[in-house]
């Protein structure tokens, strides 16, 4: 669910205006993305090649959910992954006992996609969203039209500074607001929205299981978006879905790598 900071660090000037990218982030021409997976992840999902030829009849751990999320982005999107050793290709890799993370955007070299063994298929849709351009919904300059911050992540997000411990390297991470150019209205049906329930990320603290509220407009924003998942399972259906890509994510996507 992380960015990586040094991504966030490298601020180059933004080329197109796109909706939820946040400045400095740059796409990918004409929508091609360079993957490579990892051996180990290969032989472990039973592939026969290298790439994603044949991933619906594999084992279904973290090569099989990388295909299919890249799959899903492809159809969605209209994003070309190929298989190709590049400087610039994005290496899906093992992250078991690290993390389960993306790089944001296009980089010269070093996109990465880290894929735990327990990771879901929705996180790992999630972090190739971030590969794609995308950023956390919720860190949108107008978020607190749409949300209500729990006081506790507010006061860390105004007292943290530069304090180095686990709350608040996570918090300077996935919570403060970040310069964007928007494009569409915000989006609580996004992929890239968190869950109000973040119990995961400090499992000591029961606050972080109700992280943010939505304001009367963010509840007015969500049923509006919602009807797009109604054949989807009731936990879908709700702010920081983890299951697919909703209409603007890919809209967004689009314009933003020029599809
Ligand atoms: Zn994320």
């Amino acid at each position: 669910m992380r960015l990586w900071l040094w991504a966030l660090l490298t601020l180059l000037p933004l080329p197109a205006a796109a909706a939820a990218v946040m400045e400095g982030t740059q796409p990918w021409p004409k929508g091609e993305v360079p993957y490579r997976i990892a051996p180990s992840l290969l032989k472990a999902a039973g592939a026969a090649g290298k790439d994603c030829a044949g991933w619906t009849k594999w084992h279904q751990g973290q090569a099989f959910k990388a295909c299919k999320a890249m799959n899903e982005w492809q159809l969605s999107a209209g994003i070309r992954f190929v298989a190709a050793d590049r400087l610039d290709t994005v290496n899906i890799v093992d992250g078991t006992g690290k993390a389960t993370d993306g790089t944001l955007g296009r980089m010269p070299m070093a996109n990465r996609v880290r894929i735990e063994a327990r990771a879901s298929y929705g996180s790992v849709l999630h972090e190739f969203g971030h590969v794609l351009g995308l950023m956390h919904e919720h860190q949108r300059p107008d978020r607190d039209q749409y949300l209500k911050l729990a006081p506790f992540l507010q006061t860390d997000l105004d007292t943290c500074g530069l304090r180095i411990d686990a709350v608040c390297n996570d918090v300077r991470m996935a919570f403060p607001v970040v310069k964007v150019q928007m494009s569409s209205g915000y989006d609580p049906c996004s992929l890239m929205h968190y869950l109000a329930n973040q119990t995961p990320r400090h499992r000591d603290d029961p606050r972080w299981g109700r992280i943010f509220a939505l304001t009367a407009k963010g509840e007015k924003a969500l049923k509006l978006c919602l009807p797009q998942f109604a054949k989807l399972p009731s936990r879908c259906r709700k702010v920081g879905q983890k299951c697919t890509i909703s209409a603007d994510d890919a809209a967004i996507v689009r314009r933003f790598n020029g599809v």
